[in-house]
Formats: structure tokens, sequence, C-alpha cells
């Protein structure tokens, strides 16, 4: 199994896609659009024909993670996509996604690059617990909201390896970054979540951003999660609007040495998905 830096954004170290060689080899997150030809240079590097390509395993819809996958089956005539049942019409039909995403990332918009629509019978709508065979791995897909309510974890039994999309933050430069992000993210769901992909046992967690990680990671996401979300529910009652309170949240986490360099734009957005979660919570939206 290999790891490839996609350079999401243009930065190394952000974005990883996971690449499972063999028979039925499969592709573990497409990235965006941007890392297509990183990807099929990849696997030209492993000696891994396009016709042998089974599978995309898609952990959510988000830009960053299957952004890229329509154009990549467009180069792998075997291979079909796996995605959530909540989330295969987005792939299909990409126009409101794209919508929505432009609305929550703003001027960064162009970094996610485009997506095409992904036809019906390139799709495999993955039910919880689904096994799969992927290059000599056994992959089960593990429904895992609230990051995104169509979000899949995918775990290899064997090897205990668990590819975690979202669903356990981000880990950047080896520290855990909250990924609250709009415009459906569960501080609920995220937990219970996290408590089922502890009791898979896990040796090592896959990050989309970035790589590997302890177990022990698990507990620390549910910890940090609801200190976020507290801490986003107490900056929003002092501030005088959405602009101020995003700035008061970094300072806030820069101060406790939280990496904002090349993330401050992931957690600012990171506060707007918590303050829309607490405006629904609250029914005010
Ligand atoms: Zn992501």
């Amino acid at each position: 199994m290999w790891l490839l830096d996609v350079h999401q954004f243009g930065v190394p170290g952000q974005g990883a896609i996971y690449i499972l060689k063999g028979k039925r080899a499969a592709i573990v997150e497409s990235g965006t659009s941007h890392a297509r030809e990183r990807i099929l240079s990849a696997l030209d590097e492993l000696a891994i024909r396009r016709e042998d390509v089974a599978w995309i395993f898609l952990t959510h819809v988000h830009l960053d993670h299957a952004g890229g996958a329509g154009g990549l089956l467009q180069e792998l005539p075997e291979a079909k996509a796996v995605v959530h049942e909540r989330g295969a019409r987005h792939l299909m039909e990409p126009s409101r996604l794209l919508a929505s995403v432009q609305a929550a990332v703003r001027d960064r918009f162009p970094l996610y690059g485009t997506m095409s629509p992904i036809p019906e019978d390139r799709l495999h709508v993955a039910h919880d617990d689904e096994l799969f065979t992927a290059g000599g791995f056994r992959i089960r897909a593990v429904d895992s909201p609230g990051h995104a309510p169509h979000h899949l974890c995918y775990f290899a039994a064997g090897e205990r390896l668990l590819f975690t999309g979202d669903a356990t933050g981000l880990y950047l430069s080896e520290k855990l970054l909250p990924s609250t992000v709009p415009p459906s993210f569960d501080l609920d769901l995220s937990l219970a979540t996290l408590d089922r992909l502890a009791a898979l046992r896990p040796k090592k967690l896959l990050f989309t951003h970035f790589g590997t990680g302890s177990p022990n990671l698990l507990a620390q996401y549910s910890g940090l999660l609801r200190a976020w979300v507290d801490r986003v529910a107490r900056l929003r009652a002092g501030a005088a609007d959405e602009g101020e309170l995003v700035a008061r949240a970094l300072g806030e986490a820069a101060r406790e040495g939280l990496p904002t360099g090349p993330a401050r734009g992931d957690l600012a957005m990171s506060v707007r998905g918590v303050v829309q979660y607490l405006a629904q919570r609250e029914g005010t939206t």
C-alpha cells in the first residue's frame, strides 16, 4: 500500500490518497481534479495498469476527497467509485455540491478544481459493513456520519488499518485539528462515530489530511471536538459578527500552539461549520 501526496492546494503534506496494488487494485480518495496527473503517473510508476484498477473508495463527496473521481474514471476503464448512498446523487449531478462548496470556501474555490459528473453505472453505492476485495486487502465500508452525513470510513480488517477520511479530524504536522466544516457537521453524530471507530480496534489511522497516526488519536479527537464546539459557542456569544468570531477563535487556537499556517483557511471554515451547527441545533435556521 502506498501513500501519494497529491499536493492539495499546491502544498505538500495536506492531502493524501492511498494506492492498493495487486489484483483488483484500488485507490482510496481521488483528491481534487488537480490531482489527476499525479495519480496517473503514480499508477504508471507502480506498474499498475489502468484497466486493473477496480475501485476508487471515496470517504465522502467533498471536493478534496472526491472532486477528481469523475475525471479519473475516464482514465480507469474498469473502475467504479464507491460512495455512501447519501452522496451518490452529488457525484452524478455535481452542480448543487459545487455551489455549496463555493459558498463555504469563498475565494479559495479555484483550488478545489472542477468536477465531472459520474454516470450511474460507474458508481457503487456501498452499504454499511459491505466488504470489498481490493489489492489483496479485505476492505470494509463503515458508515461514519458527523463530519458529513454521507461519510464512510474504510477498514482493512486483516491489517487493522483504518482509512479515516475526515471523520477523525485533520492530522497535520502531527497535530490534530478540528474538521467541522459547513454545511452539515454534527457533534453528536461525530462523537458516536468516534466510539464506533474505536470499537474496531484499529492499529493505525490513515488520514487523508495527512498520513498515519496512532489509534489514541480517536479519543483525543473526541475531547478536542467537544472543546472546539464549546469554544465557538462561548466566543459567538461575545462576537459582533462572524469575522470577529473567526479571528478570535483562530487567535485562541494559535496561542495554544495549534498549527494555523496553511491550515488557517480550513480552521476558519471549521468555525463557520460549528456556527451553522449551533444555529441548527437551536432551531434558528
Ligand atoms: Zn477533507
